[in-house]
């Protein structure tokens, strides 16, 4: 073994119920978390599954409220404030993907009411204390302990009806928190053993979800793989791949998940050199001995994902200013980010093809 390097390592109280049927604990976490009065939130694409999940709360539920939006709008956030507050709501229930969670996050920062997050994405928002809130076309995030939710049920069974293809960008994306915890200015022996099993159960997950989306035991593995790589994103800083989908999502509002899928094998090899030990943490995730920046965009070929920032809409014309707002802030990298090399990047990205240092 060898010597651990220093590092700091502040455990979030996150409590998980994970496996086929959670959904059935529901109204036990509720209890266990005190609440009595819960307000359902989902985005209007999951009412149907709010609505049964709010029918088997009975009294607990007091309100359901399918509004929510990518990216927390403003005006989404006070009005889902004020129905929480219209029904005297002493907690909420997200279900959905981040858009559902982002908003009982923002909830919970107004008035402390708990969440409780039933994911059914793989894109780790119910993991982290992160909030997001846009505001004239600006996108904030921001780190709370109130925003992290109390209790997490991760059943893959409500993955089910997640089309294969957004199943594929949303395990993208999730790979994309473990990657960069693994080259974390605030890394920990911990947290490398969740990032590298993490993208070891989704790498293997998503081509069974794709050969076949009804496969409960494929979705199992995929959520695991899910959970741990949310827990990742939760307990790091995040570097310049997250930094410029942070750019392309708002400033052009390209769609959150494919946005990582395609910038992720160009974002990792760009730092490759600079992070020996996370590149030896992805090979054997990955089960690879090539590097693991072309391996994981062979991957996102071979699951029908997109690999071009063209086909997500954006114009070739919107790269420099995509350099310029991602070179605004200063953030910590594995290697400096230059002008130049970021211009790079992105026109690999843009055109589709195979990501180079
Ligand atoms: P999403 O929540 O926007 O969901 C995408 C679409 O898929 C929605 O229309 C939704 O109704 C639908 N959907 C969700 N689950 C489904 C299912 N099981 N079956 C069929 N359809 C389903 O997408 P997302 O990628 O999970 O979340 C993106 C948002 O979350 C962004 O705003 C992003 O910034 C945020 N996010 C935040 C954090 C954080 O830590 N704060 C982490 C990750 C993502």
């Amino acid at each position: 073994m060898t010597t651990p390097t220093a590092f700091t390592y502040q455990a979030l109280p996150m409590r998980v119920v994970m496996g086929i049927d959670a959904l059935d604990r529901l109204a036990d976490e509720i209890d266990q978390a005190g609440l009595e009065r819960v307000m359902v939130l989902c985005s209007l694409g999951r009412r149907e599954l709010a609505e049964a999940v709010a029918a088997r709360l009975g009294s607990r539920a007091v309100a359901l409220h399918p509004h929510a939006r990518m990216h927390v709008p403003a005006e989404s956030a006070a009005e889902a404030q004020r129905r929480a507050k219209e029904v005297n709501a002493d907690g909420c229930v997200a279900v959905g993907g981040g858009s559902a969670i982002g908003l009982g996050k923002v909830v919970a920062l107004k008035y402390g009411l708990p969440v409780i997050a039933v994911p059914t994405t793989y894109s780790g928002s119910e993991m982290t204390p992160v909030w997001g809130l846009t505001e004239d076309g600006v996108k904030r995030t921001g780190r709370d302990p109130r925003a992290l939710p109390v209790s997490v049920l991760y059943d893959p069974a409500l993955t089910l009806a997640l089309p294969t293809a957004v199943s594929v960008t949303s395990g993208m994306n999730a790979i994309a928190h473990a990657v960069e915890a693994l080259y974390a200015p605030d890394a920990s022996p911990v947290i490398d053993l969740m990032a590298e099993e993490g993208v070891r159960a989704l790498a293997a997950a998503l081509p069974d979800v794709v050969a076949d989306g009804t496969d409960l035991d494929a979705r199992a593995r995929a959520q695991y793989g899910a959970w741990l790589c949310g827990a990742c994103l939760g307990s790091t800083t995040m570097s310049l791949h997250h930094k410029l989908c942070h750019s392309l999502g708002g400033t052009l509002d390209l769609p959150h998940a494919p946005t990582h899928t395609v910038v992720l094998p160009h974002a990792l090899a760009y730092n490759q050199e600079a992070a020996p030990k996370a590149v030896t943490a992805l090979g054997r995730a990955l089960g690879t001995s090539a590097d693991p920046a072309t391996h994981l965009w062979d991957l996102a070929g071979r699951l029908g994902a997109p690999r071009s920032l063209r086909e997500l809409g954006m114009a070739e014309s919107d790269i420099d200013r995509i350099v310029k707002v991602t070179l605004a802030n200063p953030y910590a990298n594995p290697r400096e980010v230059t002008a130049e090399g970021l211009g790079r990047l992105l026109h690999a990205a843009w055109s589709g093809r195979p990501p180079a240092s």
